[in-house]
């Protein structure tokens, strides 16, 4: 038995850490050899679409293999440091550091310290200053590197938007150049690749960002034709049960609505929709590969997906036996044909706030009539479970609005004891999460609640659902704060984020792993104060994240944003274009 082997008996779940899964990429090695690292564990990244396709696009490339390397759980990483065994890829079992390219995927700020812990294990500098041309290129994608300037110092480049062409060009790039500096030259001259070492940011006397020097603008990368772009057409099955252990297919990218404190809305735009045809077929093609028995339709707004009835009518045809999940529903796309074919124990609604002002506010266009419609026609096919989510310390609320939310739950109730046919056990369950004002969003420039108003809010909220058949649950202040400070943060906050994983906190999505005191202390050690960061933006400061063209314009945010403040909403992309900027390069689909 070899010494990994040894270790494996001795740790958790150790099916994490073998590979071999069925339709994982064989072991091989080539010209070029890249690996996609996952900042979490195996089975979070297992179910992830966005490091698939990165993976397809560039194996159309010749040359490039691609391996993938998942977060070790804290025992095992204990055990590699222990044993002296770096990080290492999971099916060629090579370390990391062998490999010419390593990507890493950004889906959520609290991953940051797990890069940090993964390029440690792998015994690879953390930061692209202390890696000469015998480390691999580390490079970062994904949503959170929309503002990639807290973690600048770490990585050699950051991809910004849709990965399927930009990718392979990267590795078609590297295969080219003899040089890190010539590649990375190079690559910061194609759309959505951001070098940071080619960027300098200037602070004014009073720590605000005065400007920046060097390489300044990064247009993102957007993929026109989504029908014809790659698609994996099979996914490797995990060893182990995936958070969600079934096929998946993307049927819209970009979303119709732009609720105002959403980032992905803005981010994912285009709108662009993948035909029905090529739906079925990458349906037919994963579900026969895999033997999933469930098949998720994945989007920001699936029921915005105008063709929706059309495409499961044709998985109903062409997949029988398969059941449809569809993640993301809105209450007013929400129609009794659609939950028959999502059968789950409980059914979602997202109304975000209490009041229709405050609704109107965040543009969230939803009415208390359509809760009412909706719960009524989930009553009616038998559900008796209803999962709210809600915000609090949105822009202009009040404690009218927080109230708003326990008369929904109280309609709610009437609407299920009015008709006597319904069970007697309804259960509601509302969750509350502190909004964080997120870059490349009409609220923005918006400031984040104190803990002491959040502490008001979730006595207020308590009081007021103190009802039969409800729970109550909110958030960790401590975790939003944290959230807002990586979100919004400059390159300043990349010491915080060493600090942090230095003093022992990472997999800090993991509620038993996040040390929040060790994240404060480091924030005070390197003389930074959260308030800065959670603070209200002047309109007219220079925001970190401001040398990235998201295409969406920043006129069309503030102009979003007095909107917000007068109540007036914006409706659905879907119902004509709102000049949002994006129209001037390319054309929605329905707009
Ligand atoms: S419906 Fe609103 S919250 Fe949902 S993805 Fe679209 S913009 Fe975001
Ligand atoms: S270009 Fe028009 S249709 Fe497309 S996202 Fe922007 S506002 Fe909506």
């Amino acid at each position: 038995m070899n010494k990994l082997d040894k270790i494996l008996l001795s740790v958790e779940k150790p099916a994490r850490y073998i590979g071999g899964e069925y339709n994982a990429p064989k072991a091989d090695w080539k010209k070029l050899n890249y690996c996609i690292c996952f900042p979490d564990v195996y089975e979070v990244g297992m179910s992830n679409l966005g490091i698939r396709i990165v993976a397809e696009s560039l194996r159309t490339v010749d040359g490039v293999y691609v391996d993938r390397c998942f977060a070790p759980w804290r025992d095992y990483g204990e055990q590699l440091k222990e044993n002296d065994i770096p990080l290492y890829a999971l099916s060629t079992k090579r370390p990391l550091k062998d490999f010419d390219m390593i990507g890493f995927s950004l889906g959520f700020e609290m991953c940051y310290t797990t890069v940090l812990y993964m390029l440690d294990l792998a015994k690879i500098p953390l930061r692209s200053a202390d890696r000469g041309d015998e480390y691999p290129i580390i490079q970062a994608g994904g949503p959170c590197a929309v503002n990639p300037e807290p973690m600048a110092p770490f990585f050699d480049l950051f991809v910004i938007g849709d990965g399927e062409e930009i990718m392979a060009e990267l590795a078609k790039l590297k295969l080219a150049t003899k040089t890190k500096n010539e590649f990375l030259e190079k690559a910061s001259e194609l759309d959505g690749v951001y070098v940071p070492a080619l960027m300098e940011v200037k602070y004014d006397d009073n720590g605000l960002i005065e400007g920046f020097g060097g390489k300044t603008k990064v247009k993102k990368a957007v993929c026109r034709d989504l029908d014809n772009a790659v698609f994996p057409h099979k996914m490797p099955v995990g060893n182990i049960e995936a958070i969600f252990d079934r096929a998946v297919i993307e049927v819209m990218r970009g979303c119709p609505r732009g609720c105002r404190f959403c980032q992905a809305g803005f981010l994912y735009r285009p709108i662009r929709q993948r035909s029905v045809e090529h739906l079925t077929e990458q349906a037919v093609c994963l579900v026969r590969s895999t033997g999933f028995d469930e098949l998720s339709l994945n989007s920001l707004s699936t029921g915005d997906y105008p063709k929706l009835k059309e495409l499961l009518k044709e998985l109903k045809a062409n997949l029988p036996d398969t059941k449809i999940a569809l993640p993301s529903l809105r209450i007013d796309s929400f129609d009794g044909e659609f939950i028959e074919q999502s059968r789950k124990s409980s059914l979602t609604f997202a109304p975000e706030a209490g009041t229709q002002r405050l609704r109107d506010v965040i543009n969230k266009d939803i009415s208390e009539d359509e809760v009412e419609r909706s719960v009524k026609i989930a009553f009616e096919k038998g559900y008796s479970s209803i999962k709210l989510y809600f915000m609090m310390g949105l822009p202009t609320e009040t404690d009218e609005d927080l109230d708003g939310i326990a008369d929904i739950v109280f309609k709610i109730k009437d609407v299920y004891s009015a008709n006597p046919k319904y069970a007697r056990n309804l259960r509601i369950s509302v969750s509350v999460s502190t909004f964080i004002p997120k870059p490349f969003t009409p609220f923005q420039w918006e400031r984040q609640i104190t803990r002491e108003e959040f502490e008001h809010k979730v006595k207020r909220l308590k009081e007021k659902l103190f009802v039969k058949g409800v729970t109550f649950s909110w958030n960790d202040f401590s975790l939003s704060e944290l959230e807002a400070v990586l979100a919004r943060g400059d390159r300043r906050v990349a010491d915080v984020i060493e600090k942090a994983y230095k003093k022992g906190s990472f997999l800090d999505s993991w509620s038993e792993c996040l040390k929040a005191d060790k994240w404060f202390e480091a924030i005070d050690e390197c003389g930074l104060k959260i308030s800065s960061y959670t603070r209200e933006r002047g309109e007219d400061e220079i925001l970190p994240w401001d040398f990235i063209d998201l295409i969406v314009t920043k006129d069309y945010f503030l102009k979003e944003r007095k909107k917000a403040y007068s109540g007036e909403v914006t409706g659905s992309c879907f119902k004509g274009c709102k000049g949002c900027g994006v129209q001037k390069e390319f054309k929605c689909d329905r707009c």
